[in-house]
């Protein structure tokens, strides 16, 4: 394989930064873009997805690339999770009996930086910022892009293309419109949407409640939950549906309505989130669906990576973990295959499309077992665990 050919990443989010660098790496020539400004100059966070779960699938794939110590750093382990009830009780169930055994917050803007960072490192590799794809002609691999700075069109020319352009990929999109090969395509979003809120630090920057787990607030038809940060604060997630039950997002549009929402639902979380109202209404609502897709791949030429290639909803925490697992995949089936593209992306697909597809359904199960079984009485530990 030539090492000097021109490789084309769409999309620099957790998986395209990662493949970048690991790529790189490997000492391919690397070019990236992505829409979004650049992340380490601009605030982009704007109410959506801020942390995440990075489990050990996770930390492989960042051992692979040198990036497990720099993201442990920036890490807060969270041993189990904390259910809380409408009394203001909470009870704990730990992931596992062993001390050692715990998922971590993570920052995704930090993560993603850290990952930028250390892929430019390389002078093999380029990152553009402002940069949309708008389509790919996939026959002759070329991107066409709109910079949103200049307002300008301009084509690149790649080699190899890769779609790491999450759950809306447009390298997708170009597969269903071009229409070369027979693309199957499902995508499904549940009734439910999520928005999220933040309860802050303390005034001495400490959190309000316990930073070693995962807050959960089961409420049989919608849910409330907490991933800690690193400033103290937490961000803080509603899932609920769009237009179903006596509360769901259409419908609490009034001050009023919101607040008697949470006094009735969520009274302990209500009291840390001083900004409820304004957050409410500012956040936006973001959808929950789940992509499945095959092939993923376009002979020789473009691979779908990613969210763009297999988008989970997130009550298993596994999006992003399997999104880099599929970068520690790739890089082994590269190993063997190298100099055959087109084997690379055959193998890599039959590798991982089943455990992807898995981990999909899995997902789906976990929205039902978090908002109602773990509220059941079985589930709680005799302990009642005193918060922080
Ligand atoms: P993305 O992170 O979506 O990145 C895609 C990138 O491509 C973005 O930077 C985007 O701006 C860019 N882009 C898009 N279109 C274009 C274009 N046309 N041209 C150029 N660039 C483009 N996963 C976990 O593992 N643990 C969790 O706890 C977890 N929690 C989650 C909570 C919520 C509420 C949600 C919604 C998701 C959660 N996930 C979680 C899933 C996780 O966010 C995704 O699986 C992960 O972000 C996928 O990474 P990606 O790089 O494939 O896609």
């Amino acid at each position: 394989m030539n090492k000097k050919e021109n490789i084309l990443i769409i999309g620099a989010g957790l998986c395209g930064s990662l493949l970048a660098l690991r790529l790189a790496q490997r000492g391919y020539k690397v070019e990236v873009y992505e829409s979004r400004p650049d992340l380490r100059k601009v605030d982009i966070s704007a109410g959506r997805s801020i942390n995440l779960a990075l489990s050990d699938r996770g930390l492989k794939a960042l051992r692979l690339c040198g990036m497990e110590e720099k993201a442990r750093e920036i890490c807060i382990p969270m041993y189990g999770r904390l259910m809380h009830d409408t009394a203001g009780n909470t009870f704990s169930s730990n992931y596992s009996g062993r001390d050692n055994e715990y998922i971590n917050s993570i920052s995704r803007g930090d993560l993603n930086a850290l990952l930028l960072d250390e892929a430019e490192k390389h002078e093999n590799v380029t990152l553009y910022f402002n940069k949309r794809c708008q389509k790919v002609a996939i026959e002759n691999t070329i991107a066409h892009f709109k910079d949103y700075e200049t307002d300008e069109e301009f084509t690149v020319n790649a080699t190899v293309l890769f779609g790491t352009d999450g759950a809306g990929s447009i390298l997708r999109k170009s597969y269903i419109s071009e229409r070369k090969f027979l693309f199957s395509y499902a995508q499904n979003y549940l009734n439910h949407g999520y928005k999220e809120l933040e309860i802050p630090a303390d005034k001495t920057g400490n959190h309000q409640i316990s930073k070693g787990h995962l807050h959960i607030w089961p409420r049989g038809d919608f849910m409330l939950i907490a991933l800690p940060n690193m400033d103290g604060s937490f961000t803080v997630t509603l899932f609920l549906s769009y237009d179903e039950g006596e509360f769901n997002f259409d419908n609490l549009i009034s001050e009023e309505k919101i607040t008697a929402f949470f006094e009735k639902e969520f009274p302990d979380a209500l009291a840390l989130i001083p900004n409820i109202l304004e957050e409410f209404t500012n956040n936006p609502t973001g959808p929950l669906g789940t992509v499945k897709c095959s092939p993923w791949f376009y002979k020789n030429k473009t691979l779908l990576l990613g969210d763009s290639s297999h988008a989970i909803v997130p009550f298993y925490g596994q999006g992003m973990n399997a999104s880099f697992e599929d970068v520690v995949v790739f890089d082994e089936i590269l190993d063997k295959n190298v100099g055959d593209w087109q084997a690379v992306f055959k193998a890599y697909q039959k590798a991982r499309k089943i455990d992807t597809d898995a981990i999909a359904d899995l997902a789906i199960d976990n929205f039902y077992e978090m908002r109602d079984h773990v509220a059941n009485p079985l589930f709680k530990e005799k302990r009642k665990i005193e918060m922080d």
